[in-house]
């Protein structure tokens, strides 16, 4: 079997659906030491089943007074001015280089170390994403490589907060203010994080969040962008349906009849008020979850602190992390097995894993495109190969992290050179 065939058939990605949810009042079984630990499991409440059912109930279903309220709760949490809901983070991301007029002939630089999203957006509206390779010990853009790598086509930096730890923002800044590029943040792991006291979502001209079911905070499927410029909030929300004029909560309501221009050809990317029901718990409960997050990568890390195969992310001072997801990286040349066939041994084992990510650069499109050879983002490329992520999810049980813990060290031990 090939690499790739592997990967498909043994590997949960990013994307795949979850492994069985519990529902929230069934019996906790999940104490047997052999039973399996699922990679991820949502944390939907009472709350969120009682906030969907009224907006099923009320009579408005689609974008309305609910997703006002959760841009406003939203806004007021990271510290914007304004917040954006959308049906995701793929299209906040296509809309903020849209709305800075990225396009054709332009060039953004982003890292390889990133979910697809990332990427595929600057290929949407025609420009050319320039990777840059990450640093060591965080896997977060280097830089000092995107200072290299700028020319007069350079428009863009999108920064990924790589498993919820955010990116050295003060040189990137520095960097961006220095070239006037536009910094728009890639938060989909960080909603939450903070950067030298202030949260992720306030620091730069636009930041883009996720709440696909298996980030820190879900609405199933969403996304929010955030900014502190009137004007480039008002063009999102117009992009962000249709390029009318006036949305349909504001058409509705009394007085005289209001009609809509079309002052745009926008797109298709509103959130609706079914969602928000969802977001606006979650948000509520966002810290407790970060919590609990935390809770878990601390004993992970003491658990593999005396194992010298398995390498966590750091983390830097004056950061503080989402903690989205657990990644460790392996000392390939001392095990005797490859990534891959450490992940089927886990996943046989009954632990749910997961590789974020990849390197972009090397996927069929992007090499073939723009004709990477392996070696052109050496730090990106090793780790590409070394690394994958354990279960990490607010409902954990000590019981269970120590588990992963145990069956990870069992298997070292067996594979050990
Ligand atoms: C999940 C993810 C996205 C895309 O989020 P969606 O809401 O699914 O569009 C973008 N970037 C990164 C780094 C992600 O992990």
């Amino acid at each position: 079997m090939n690499r790739d065939d592997h990967m498909s058939a043994a590997v949960a990605t990013d994307k795949a659906p979850q492994v069985a949810s519990r529902p929230e009042h069934a019996p906790n079984t999940r104490e047997d030491s052999n039973a399996a630990i699922p990679f991820h499991e949502p944390s939907i409440g009472p709350e969120e089943e009682r906030e969907v059912l009224d907006t099923l109930r009320s009579g408005w279903l689609t974008t309305g007074p609910k997703t006002k309220r959760f841009e406003r709760l939203f806004a007021r949490y990271v510290g914007a001015e304004h917040a954006v809901a959308l049906n995701s983070c793929t299209a906040a991301l296509h809309l903020a280089l849209y709305v800075h007029g990225i396009g054709p002939g332009d060039e953004v630089i982003t890292t390889p170390i990133t979910f697809a999203a990332t990427v595929n957006v600057i290929e949407h509206v025609g420009a050319r994403p320039v990777f840059v390779d990450v640093q060591q010990d965080t896997l977060n853009l280097d830089p000092l490589l995107v200072e290299r790598a700028i020319t007069p086509r350079t428009r863009a930096v999108i920064p990924v907060h790589f498993a919820g730890h955010p990116c050295d923002l003060k040189a990137i800044h520095d960097i961006a203010d220095r070239h006037e590029l536009v910094v728009i943040e890639d938060a989909a792991h960080a909603v939450g994080a903070s950067y030298h006291g202030r949260r992720i979502g306030g620091l730069s001209p636009v930041t883009a969040f996720s709440f696909y079911a298996t980030k820190n905070m879900t609405t199933g499927e969403g996304g929010m962008i955030t900014t502190d410029d009137e004007d480039v909030a008002a063009r999102l929300r117009i992009l962000s349906l249709h390029g009318i004029s006036v949305d349909a909560w504001k058409r509705c309501r009394r007085g005289a009849y209001k009609h809509w221009d079309i002052v745009e050809p926008g797109f298709k990317y509103n959130m609706f008020d079914i969602q928000s029901s969802i977001g606006m718990h979650q948000l509520a409960k966002l810290d407790g979850f970060i919590e609990a997050r935390q809770r878990w990568t601390r004993m992970y890390d003491d658990g593999f602190a005396d194992t010298p195969e398995i390498t966590p992310l750091s983390r830097r001072e004056g950061i503080t992390s989402a903690y989205h997801l657990y990644v460790i990286r392996l000392a390939r040349k001392r095990l005797r097995l490859s990534r891959d066939e450490f992940m089927g041994e886990l996943q046989d084992r009954g632990v749910g894993v997961g590789v974020h990510f990849r390197p972009v650069h090397l996927h069929p499109y992007y090499r073939e495109k723009y004709g990477f050879a392996p070696g052109a983002l050496p730090v990106a490329e090793e780790a590409g190969e070394s690394l994958l992520s354990l279960p990490l999810f607010p409902t954990m049980t000590a019981r269970q992290v120590t588990e992963v813990i145990r069956r990870v060290r069992d298997l070292i031990a067996g594979c050990c050179q």
